[in-house]
Order: C-alpha cells, then sequence, then structure tokens
C-alpha cells in the first residue's frame, strides 16, 4: 500500500496513526508488535540523532524486514528533518515519509526551505509523503519541571496554514494548537480544539493534518483532535521514560549483564505504552 492511501484510509475511518520514534531494535520491535497485536497500520520514525545513531539504511532495512514478516503497512519517517542533506540521505535509504521543521524560519524562508524540499523530494519518487511544520513548537522529548506557556502568538493561524500548504506543496502539516513536545509535570497540556477546527476549515481536505507532543497531552484532548481530523499523531516522550524505567527495573533486580534479558522489562514497557496510545488514537 502506498503511504498516502495508508493515511488516506485512516482519514476516512476517522482514526489517527501512531508515529513512534525508535533508535534501537527493542523498541522497534515493541512498536511493531504492538500495532500488529491491533491489527493496525502505523508509522515508525527516526530524528535525525535517532537515525544517526541506527543508520539510515539500516532503520530502513530492518522496517522492509518486518513488512515482509507482518504483512503490516508500515511507514518508516524521518521526524524533524532540519536539513536538505539529510532529507536527501532518508530519501536515498528508502524512508517512506519525510518531515521537514522548517518552523524555527520566519514565514517565507519556512515556505521557501519547504517547497524546496518537497521539491526534491517529489522529484525522487511522487509516493514519498512530505510533512512541513507551522506554528512555534516548544520542548524537547524528555520530562520538564517548568510551567508550559503558550503564547497566542506560537499557534498555528488558519490563513497562513491555508497559503502555507498552497504554496509548498505538502502532503502533511503539523501544527501547534496547545501541544508542546515532552511532558510537563507542572502543567498539563490543553489543546485549542477550536483552533484545530479553523486551520481544518482553512485548509481543507486536501492536506493530512498532524498532532506533535502526543506524549503529555490528556487522553481526551487527543480524541477530540482525532475526531476533528489529525491522522498522525507523534509520540515519543512517553516511550523513553517507559524504557528507562523497564531499564532501571532491571538493573536493581539484576547484576546480570546480558543486554537481551536487561532489555526485556524496556521491551514490555515499550509495548505497553504503545499499546495504550494505539487504543486512544483509535477513538
Ligand atoms: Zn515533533
Amino acid at each position: 500500500m502506498k503511504p498516502k492511501d495508508i493515511l488516506k484510509q485512516a482519514q476516512e475511518g476517522k482514526y489517527a496513526l501512531g508515529s513512534f520514534n525508535f533508535s534501537t531494535a527493542e523498541v522497534l520491535r515493541a512498536i511493531i508488535e504492538s500495532a500488529q497485536a491491533a491489527k493496525s497500520p502505523v508509522i515508525v520514525s527516526t530524528s535525525e540523532g535517532e537515525a544517526d545513531f541506527f543508520g539510515l539504511r539500516q532503520a530502513a532495512a530492518l522496517v522492509e524486514s518486518w513488512r515482509l514478516q507482518t504483512g503490516l503497512p508500515i511507514i518508516l519517517n524521518l521526524d524533524h528533518g532540519k536539513s536538505l542533506d539529510k532529507i536527501k540521505q532518508a530519501v536515498e535509504a528508502g524512508y517512506s515519509a519525510i518531515h521537514f521543521d522548517g518552523s524555527k524560519y520566519d514565514y517565507e524562508e519556512n515556505i521557501a526551505k519547504t517547497k524546496e524540499a518537497v521539491d526534491f523530494v517529489k522529484s525522487v519518487n511522487q509516493d514519498i509523503i512530505v510533512e512541513g511544520e507551522l506554528g512555534y513548537l516548544r520542548g524537547s522529548s524528555s520530562l520538564h519541571e517548568e510551567i508550559l506557556e503558550i503564547k497566542e502568538e506560537d499557534l498555528t493561524k488558519p490563513d497562513q496554514a491555508a497559503d502555507f500548504v498552497q504554496r509548498t506543496g505538502i502532503d502533511s502539516l503539523a501544527m501547534v494548537i496547545g501541544n508542546a513536545h515532552g511532558v510537563y509535570t507542572q502543567s498539563p497540556e490543553k489543546l485549542r480544539l477550536n483552533r484545530l477546527g479553523e486551520i481544518k476549515a482553512a485548509v481543507g481536505g486536501q492536506v493530512f493534518l498532524v498532532l506533535h507532543g502526543g506524549s503529555g497531552v490528556p487522553p481526551e484532548d487527543v480524541r477530540g483532535a482525532v475526531e476533528l481530523g489529525i491522522v498522525k499523531v507523534n509520540v515519543n516522550t512517553d516511550m523513553r521514560l517507559a524504557w528507562r524505567q523497564g531499564l532501571e527495573k532491571s538493573l536493581q533486580e539484576s547484576q546480570d549483564a546480558t543486554p537481551y534479558k536487561l532489555l526485556q522489562r524496556s521491551y514490555e514497557a515499550v509495548r505497553e505504552v504503545v499499546k495504550n496510545k494505539i487504543s486512544t488514537f483509535k477513538t
């Protein structure tokens, strides 16, 4: 199945696919086995840093082996690609989706750089999904003790979103509607679902809507967003925290140094997080 058809199916079925990050083989296995148990297509992602650790070609080869073994539709996505160079490498390695994050640039520069990424990817392979990002997404994929403050000007503006989609030719749009990367212990994130509705009305049905920062958002907010048309929800932090807790437990319990034994609890913990997320995204 083509990557776009996988997302289209989600759009029509009113559910979202989780985009789950990995940088180790047992996490990838946990994601895919969880998706398989739920009979759900899935997106697996590497950030630039995660890809540097795992290897772009190695990620593509391993994901392909999982596709063959499970028969599951699996999209391999470069998450927050920041440079055209990295995007070229990912496309060459066989990634089926590319997220170009030009949100740090001012509006016009974001458009120019995103369009450059779209034009490059589409010149190689029309079927690869390209996601652009508009708005100021705060945080990072970890625990945050400070209070999260999202300002009105951080949010994606509906009229700009329509213009951005039209001028860049992206397939998917990542937006800021109260979401942030990471988990904020002092201030749970609250989605502005009204804003999502306005963005959707402005861009029409021509683009897939994406929510980053799927960790730390209350499940009812995520469900509301999925009902309004979000088809991809990015998750990283909740898995990282579970992975670490699993490892700490193993280390406390045993003096063993066998990697596959030590990582068993991490594998199980990540599997559980993915399972819960997938059931949340089904609305
Ligand atoms: Zn993100």
